[in-house]
């Protein structure tokens, strides 16, 4: 039961958008620009997971393999759309626990500390949850962070990072390197990075390269398998709208497909297909992305995650980003006409502007656009981030933003 959108471009943004639930504050629609924190649901989501509970309480075991959608490969119907955004072949990709968690899971094979080879590299201000991450596998290696943790940090006076600097530190750490892991866009100052251009600088020296796309997936255009990306994970909450907690990504190339002998915690879901259930000895991980997973998985979460999927598959990925720049852009202007504001975000991102207050009325200023019915969200000690989604925002509501911020400053 696909909801199908028609093609033509124009009738596809007004289609989208009806796929979409808006929040509600006073019973009025808000204009919502939180699309990088938490996406909204699509309206299919609640037949897909409906669908899913109505087979547990008719089935209950048996719906793992008479289920409308069975349970027990339901992780496949969504690779190959998930494969599609991040540029890789569906071998590559495979859905499980939580982002977080998934990139713990892929240090254990891709963070080996050997001889002199031990650092860390990772920008610095990354996601607190990286920096716990990395940290705590460090000390677990018996490393201490102070000393194999490298944070490339901006120029004085700047926000933002130059690609050459982020190089020209990979090429210092050199033989010392172990792993750059980086994000695709920077959480805090929407900044897309030349991920390409890291990965080859990372391998040059050496090291493995991952990445945290959880700004990007959805986003920004990937195309992991030839960039020649390690491994890289994410969430499918933000972007990819598929609802608070959701089950999240990951993605390992294709040269490791068929190497059981890497290191990996298994758990039976990675374990061969084939002769998965005869539960014999002996771990024998599955080829491709799909041999680190360990559990079967929240078929809850997946069936969200599968109503925004079928969205995305029938939207032209040159359009959404054609949709994505002309929005983004509209809002940049809108912000210039201010004094009082300025973009933090460079050129290379996506679809978030991260805006600095001056004069210290950012929180003021935040609260009246929360007010208005303007959803966006607030860092201290000055920055608003507002995102317009090429999925279900439009210009109007840009619109809405010129009149707030001008009845604000006015
Ligand atoms: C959102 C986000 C997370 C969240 O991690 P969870 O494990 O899903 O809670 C982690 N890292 C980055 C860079 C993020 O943007």
């Amino acid at each position: 039961m696909i909801h199908h959108l028609s093609t033509t471009p124009q009738s596809l943004f007004e289609q989208l958008e009806t796929q979409f639930l808006k929040p509600r504050m006073d019973r009025k629609p808000v204009h919502y620009f939180c699309g990088n924190s938490l996406g909204l649901q699509p309206i299919m989501a609640r037949h897909y997971v409906s669908e899913v509970l109505n087979d547990w309480s008719e089935l209950a075991v048996d719906g793992h393999f008479y289920a409308t959608n069975r349970w027990y490969d339901f992780h496949k119907q969504l690779i190959p759309s998930l494969a599609r955004l991040a540029g890789a072949n569906n071998s590559e990709v495979t859905v499980m626990g939580t982002l977080t968690g998934n990139l713990h899971l892929l240090m254990v094979s891709f963070f080996q500390p050997k001889g002199k080879r031990t650092k860390i590299l990772m920008e610095a201000g990354a996601f607190p949850s990286d920096q716990y991450m990395v940290e705590t596998q460090l000390k677990f290696h018996g490393l201490d962070p102070e000393e194999h943790l490298i944070e490339v940090k901006p120029r004085e006076g700047e926000r933002i990072l130059h690609t050459e600097d982020i190089v020209k530190a990979i090429t210092e750490a050199g033989d010392e390197l172990a792993l750059v892991l980086f994000s695709g866009v920077q959480y805090l100052t929407g900044q897309a990075f030349d991920l390409e251009t890291i990965t080859r600088a990372g391998h040059q020296v050496g090291a493995m390269v991952g990445l945290d796309l959880a700004h990007a997936m959805g986003n920004v255009g990937l195309k992991l398998h030839s960039w020649n990306v390690d491994f890289a994970a994410w969430c499918n909450y933000k972007y990819l709208n598929g609802g608070p907690g959701c089950i999240a990504g990951l993605y390992v190339h294709e040269k490791y497909a068929n190497r059981p002998d890497m290191n990996r915690f298994g758990g039976w879901w990675g374990y061969d297909e084939e002769t998965r259930f005869l539960m014999e000895k002996g771990f024998k991980p599955m080829s491709g992305a799909q041999g680190w997973q360990m559990s079967n998985e929240n078929v809850l979460s997946m069936a969200s995650l599968k109503a925004s999927m079928q969205l995305f598959d029938q939207v032209p990925l040159d359009w959404l980003e054609e949709q994505r720049k002309e929005l983004n852009q509209h809002l940049a202007l809108v912000v210039k006409k201010f004094p009082e504001l300025q973009v933090i975000t460079p050129k290379r991102r996506g679809a978030q502007l991260s805006i600095s207050v001056k004069g210290g009325r950012g929180k003021e200023l935040f609260q009246f656009l929360h007010h208005s019915k303007i959803l966006g969200d607030w860092r201290e000690p000055d920055t608003i981030r507002l995102t317009p989604a090429p999925m279900y925002n439009n210009h109007r509501e840009i619109d809405r933003v010129e009149e707030a911020l001008s009845q604000f400053f006015g």
